[in-house]
């Protein structure tokens, strides 16, 4: 005989409140401040199941009361907001050149946002992992100090990254087969929060989809503007992860088979045209080749001040990697059909020199009446885009029903 009819489980009550109170969580974070009965009429949970959620979440300071508010018919209802300020995720994002520590409590607000120089080159993977650890640790110790509680920490890395935490390959940091997670939340010392380590674009895009001019667009695509160039992308409302969470890589398409050799061993690739050094390299020839790369701010600076003072070597270099770069953004956008191509990265303070001609090659390239649709901008979120986007998986993985113990 087979029974068709089992009790429910304790473990299904678990999950059913589990997922109710991300429900609730998810509510106030879209609709705040609001009372109880709005949370009940609005989520079709009764208003008993509703108090007794928001008193969990009270207690797990997830909530917080706030004042009365009078409603013109009934009782007044005591309002409810978030409570962010008990718990900090942070996010880390590694580049050939410099790293970037972010922390965000659970209402947005930005806690601590770092930036130290890195020569990721000239570092061997347990080195670039110790000094990732030691920002990390500093950022850890910092959210401590102001009584919060540490929910995660995701590392972005410019390169392909398994789903557990391996680095596959990073070829601007000369990494294969680094087990980044590992050593990292070693060297934290199995801090007790979980620590993850995801592709930068991957998490860049998913900072500017929450975060930037355009959050919230269901069509986002985010180009990373450092020594490589990936593409994180929003496709559908959904962030493109592929089949082995290796998708975006435009930065190894190939624009000129004669081209630059690119540090991935092929020749002509978009970013070694277009990523930064390729763009110093052409601007300031007298600075490539001295030394390790460490923080190219000053240099990009540099190239800014000869195109704004019109110089024509800078203008005609950056003219012709803005018209590279177009070619790169006119095939995603004719793969993906976005509503808008974000450029991020050292892109951002470039973008008055790359924008008209990556427009016009948009304009050439593109199937369909005005461009397609798509538009191309620059990131407001400047750099530590990846970072933000790290310290953002965690507080999802919050609202998903992930919720901190009491
Ligand atoms: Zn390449």
């Amino acid at each position: 005989m087979i029974t068709m009819q089992r009790g429910p489980q304790p473990a299904d009550f678990a999950d059913v409140r589990a997922t109710n109170l991300a429900v609730v969580l998810r509510y106030v974070r879209g609709n705040a401040p609001c009372s109880r009965a709005e949370i009940a009429a609005s989520t079709g949970l009764n208003k008993a199941t509703v108090s007794s959620l928001v008193a969990d979440l009270i207690e797990r300071r997830l909530l917080r009361e706030t004042g009365l508010t009078e409603h013109r018919i009934g009782r007044p209802a005591t309002m409810l907001v978030l409570d962010g300020s008990p718990y900090a995720a942070i996010g880390i994002e590694v580049n050939a050149d410099y790293l970037t520590a972010v922390a965000i409590d659970l209402a947005g607000q930005q806690v601590l946002s770092w930036r130290r120089s890195f020569a990721g080159l000239a570092s061997s993977p347990a080195q670039a992992a110790t000094a990732i650890a030691a920002l990390g640790r500093r950022a850890v110790n910092r959210v401590l100090k102001e009584d919060r509680r540490v929910l995660g920490l995701t590392v972005g890395v410019p390169g392909l990254v398994s789903p557990d935490g391996v680095v596959i390959m990073a070829p601007n940091l000369g990494w294969r087969d680094v087990n980044l997670r590992d050593i990292v939340n070693r060297a934290l010392g199995e801090p007790g929060f979980p620590v993850a380590v995801d592709n930068d674009a991957n998490l860049a895009v998913l900072a500017e989809s929450r975060y930037g001019a355009f959050a919230g667009s269901q069509n986002l695509i985010y180009l990373t503007g450092e020594v490589g160039i990936g593409a994180g992308i929003i496709s559908d409302g959904h962030p493109l992860r592929g089949h082995r969470g290796f998708p975006g890589e435009i930065g190894h398409i190939t624009i000129d088979p004669q081209g630059p050799p690119c540090a991935c061993g092929r020749r002509g690739c978009l970013e070694a045209i277009a990523g930064i050094t390729a763009i110093i390299a052409r601007v300031l020839p007298e600075v490539a080749g001295d030394g390790d790369i460490t923080d190219l701010q000053p240099e990009v600076d540099e190239v800014v001040r000869r195109a704004r003072s019109s110089d024509p070597a800078a203008l005609r270099a950056l003219e012709d990697v803005g018209r590279a770069l177009g070619q790169g953004v006119s095939i995603l956008a004719n793969l993906l059909d976005p509503e808008v191509v974000v450029l991020g990265g050292y892109f951002v303070p470039l973008a008055p020199w790359l924008l008209p001609p990556v427009e016009a090659e948009l304009r050439a390239r593109r199937i369909g009446p005005d461009s397609g649709g798509a538009q191309v901008v620059a990131s407001i979120l400047d750099h530590g885009a990846a970072a933000t986007g790290g310290a953002a998986t965690v507080l999802d993985h919050v609202d998903a029903g992930r919720l901190p113990r009491l």
